[in-house]
């Protein structure tokens, strides 16, 4: 029976739930009176604590998601449009990857690190190894990252990823810092993701790779991902063990997207009604080739516009949350989903294990690679190229330095406030950038974009700080932030 505030996986996302949710989606598609009532309650609304949005059930979004009537789509895009500038704004967070491990235990059939995939070098790296990336990574500009590893408890044990995350937060190379560590590890248990905490991670990210139970048995056919109940509990776990700042995500071309999209709904709801704070983000991959990975073996493949529509529908149904692109897609897709409701991306990244360090920005081995990168772009470029269309690059590691985390951060990004220190945070942080790393081309955009940018800090004492700190930034000062 469905319940949303059930701590078990087969009640929280039901499948009965998604079907019916479907069917009535489905009957409701052509509904132009219910279509515009969902539009409408899900519209920004101004209140006296600022600008607020009701969010959207799984079943109303479904009925978005589900409606092919091309005025309406345009309406859809219209509102992720509104609802992302005013909690967003047109900041855009950059991180990159780091994978630490490809070894794995697991026979996921989608990803190359799969147990019985003999083509792979298997590679795992030294802390020395990690310094080395780490530096390159720095050297790149990345204050974020976001460390992935396959499941090995002899490889990979936590010992191991703890002692990555503590190298990767000791390395200070000349005005480099990583100043956030986001992991992306497979499920575990309360007591590791403790550590974690303690270790002073920022988001716990965990793809759900598909919410269909059965998919997922088949598509998981050994090893302890096999398990759908525990990886599906697993943020629960995540938040018991004291982590407030979870990733969603689903693996789009695994299954059917309106089922997958039903379910991410629900399993925000589940977190929301059971621990009060909802995702912190939402990521979207799509199935990319890969050493042994055919994605056209996968007959649920999206194109560009369903895919397009998914992040409008997530932005409106969620509108708090931080949405994720990564380098699996390639520019033009990219440029199109921004504005839809995309907060962060990635930048000059690498999938390989090793694939930094040593390499020039035209150069990258393929050997260890998880899988193709698509928009393969430096991270200069992609700097550059988010500045000429009038978004803001952010390397704002604040919030969660300043203990905004889990409700705290929900509570003032509800009531549009987070945009009274991101705002300011992401122009200095930028401003570092643009010293330390930028192209010449790229620091003369860039100091014309903070120089229009700075106006729109609106409260005039916190616009005085943010000029004041700009300039002892130019003066080799850094990592401020309010
Ligand atoms: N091992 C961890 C786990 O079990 O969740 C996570 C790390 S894995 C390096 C990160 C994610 O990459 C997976 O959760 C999966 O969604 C995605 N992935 C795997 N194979 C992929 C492929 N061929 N194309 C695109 N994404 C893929």
């Amino acid at each position: 029976m469905y319940n949303p505030k059930s701590l078990k996986a087969d009640e929280f996302i039901s499948n009965e739930e998604i079907l019916d949710t479907l069917e009535f989606a489905e009957k409701n598609k052509h509904n132009r009176e219910m279509i515009e009532q969902i539009l409408e309650k899900a519209s920004p609304k101004k209140t006296g604590r600022g600008v607020e949005c009701a969010g959207l059930s799984h079943r109303e979004a479904s009925v978005l998601l589900a409606c092919d009537i091309p005025e309406m789509t345009e309406k859809m895009y219209s509102l992720a449009r509104e609802i992302k500038e005013a909690f967003y704004g047109n900041r855009i967070v950059m991180f990159a990857p780091l994978y630490l491990s490809n070894y794995c235990v697991n026979q996921c059939v989608y990803c190359p690190y799969h147990y019985q995939n003999r083509e792979i070098p298997r590679k795992k790296l030294t802390q020395e190894e990690i310094v080395a990336e780490v530096t390159a990574l720095q050297d790149m500009g990345h204050k974020r990252l976001a460390i992935e590893a396959g499941e090995d408890p002899v490889n990979n044990p936590i010992e191991y990823i703890l002692e990555c995350i503590n190298t990767i937060y000791s390395i200070k190379h000349k005005n480099g810092a990583i100043r956030r560590v986001n992991v992306n590890i497979a499920a575990t248990t309360v007591e590791n993701y403790r550590k974690l905490k303690d270790a002073g991670i920022g988001t716990y990210i965990l793809f759900q790779e598909t919410y269909h139970k059965e998919s997922y048995e088949k598509l998981h056919p050994a090893g302890p991902k096999h398990n759908y109940a525990y990886h599906t509990e697993a943020m629960d776990r995540a938040m018991e063990g004291g982590i407030d700042d979870v990733g969603l995500g689903v693996l789009f071309g695994l299954d059917m997207y309106k089922y997958e999209f039903a379910g991410l709904l629900m399993h925000a709801e589940h977190l929301e009604a059971v621990h009060g704070v909802g995702p912190h983000t939402i990521s979207v991959p799509r199935v990319k080739r890969a050493s042994d990975i055919d994605p056209n073996v996968f007959d649920n493949s999206i194109d560009d516009d369903t895919f397009a529509k998914i992040i409008a529908c997530i932005r409106i149904a969620v509108p708090y949350t931080g949405m994720i692109i990564s380098t699996r897609e390639n520019e033009t897709c990219r440029n199109k989903v921004l504005g839809l409701g995309i907060s962060q991306i990635s930048g000059g990244s690498r999938t390989s294990v090793g694939g930094y360090a040593g390499y020039s920005s035209e150069e990258r081995p393929h050997d260890t690679e998880q899988f193709d990168v698509s928009d393969q772009r430096s991270l200069d470029e992609v700097v550059k190229w988010l500045m000429d269309m009038d978004y803001i690059p952010s390397f704002c590691t604040a919030c969660y330095r300043e203990g905004r985390t889990g409700d705290r951060f929900m509570s003032l990004c509800k009531v549009g406030q987070i945009q009274n220190c991101c705002h300011p945070n992401a122009l200095m942080t930028l401003q570092e950038y643009l010293e330390d790393y930028a192209s010449p081309e790229t620091k003369a955009v860039g100091e014309a974009l903070i120089a229009r940018e700075i106006h729109n800090v609106t409260n005039p004492k916190v616009k005085e700080k943010a000029l004041a700190n700009l300039e002892a930034i130019k003066k080799g000062s850094r990592d401020f932030r309010f």
